[in-house]
């Protein structure tokens, strides 16, 4: 039999208390976050694999929080997608990194590209892709400099819609990367229906791809797909010289990776820049 409604909220849990309480204080304090401009983007290298040249970077956001300090993405981000907080927070990221694009284009004769993440709730718009072009026309960003990010399960919700605006705004010229690569249950068919020019290895399979031979053939696989279909590879999560050494064997042009460097802020990202080989 059913627990009654009342039987079911009758009984008290201190810890579910204590976990909604805590999400409501998180939730203020990112409203509050966002007023006051504690966001800010760090920024990790993609580099092409034969050389170390930097191609581009990832922007990644972080909450430069009064006491808590440099809070990563993860703590904030699922609950910034349940308020919706998310799209205030992924306008901030596009701003900022159309201006840093913008900066590091009239500085670097071969600018890097950004890579910028999107919440599968930034594509509950249906204006999304109009959205997104103005907002980096406002920044007087061309379209080339950015690419956008995208996961299998951001575009799952409704896919015919971010088709739709995917659609649009490869046409207007960002490049796509299809994000963590081979974790989702259709990256295949979505591959084949999506505009995407870069396919994002998960890190997940580069981390055995040294000792499991089962991996370095997806990986494989994976590699030899891309390149038939016309798509650029990045390597996620490259971490040791021999992580390295396996997907230079195996084919693989780009990568990102501690190995290379963490993610950094914009002024040592910029340093790394006048560093790096052209
Ligand atoms: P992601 O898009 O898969 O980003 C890559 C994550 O892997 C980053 O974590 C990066 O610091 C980490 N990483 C890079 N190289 C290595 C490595 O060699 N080893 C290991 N173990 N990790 C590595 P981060 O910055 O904590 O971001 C976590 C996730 O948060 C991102 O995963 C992305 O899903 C989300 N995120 C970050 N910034 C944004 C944003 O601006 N908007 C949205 N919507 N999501 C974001
Ligand atoms: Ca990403
Ligand atoms: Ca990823
Ligand atoms: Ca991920």
């Amino acid at each position: 039999r059913q627990p009654s409604r009342e039987r079911r909220f009758a009984v008290f849990d201190p810890a579910m208390h204590a976990r909604a309480l805590a999400e409501m204080e998180l939730e203020r304090d990112l409203r509050r976050a966002l007023e006051r401009n504690e966001f800010l983007l760090y920024y990790q290298p993609i580099v092409s694999l034969a050389d170390a040249r930097i191609t581009g970077f990832e922007a990644l956001v972080r909450w430069q929080h009064p006491e808590r300090g440099l809070v990563p993405p993860d703590h904030f981000i699922p609950l910034a997608e349940d308020t919706m907080l998310i799209l205030e927070i992924g306008r901030f990221v596009m701003g900022e990194a159309c201006s840093q694009a913008i900066k590091w284009a009239e500085r670097f004769p071969n600018p890097p590209k950004i890579n910028v993440n999107l919440s599968g709730r930034q594509f509950v718009n249906s204006r999304m892709a109009e959205d997104t072009s103005e907002l980096v026309r406002q920044f007087a960003c061309p379209t080339s400099l950015i690419n956008l990010e995208i996961t299998e399960s951001a575009i799952l919700t409704d896919t015919d819609q971010a088709l739709a605006g995917l659609e649009k705004l490869h046409a207007q010229g960002f490049e796509l990367s299809m994000d963590d690569f081979g974790t989702g249950y259709s990256s295949l068919s979505y591959l084949h229906q999506f505009p995407f020019d870069n396919i994002k290895i998960d890190r997940s399979f580069v981390e055995p791809l040294v000792r499991e031979p089962r991996t370095a053939a997806i990986v494989t696989a994976i590699i030899r797909l891309a390149e038939i279909l016309n798509k650029k590879v990045v390597a996620e999560g490259i971490e040791t010289p021999e992580h390295l050494t396996v997907l230079q064997q195996l084919g693989c042009t780009y990568g990102q990776g501690y190995l290379f460097s963490r993610p950094v802020d914009a002024s040592t990202a910029e340093e790394m820049l006048t560093k790096s080989p052209w």
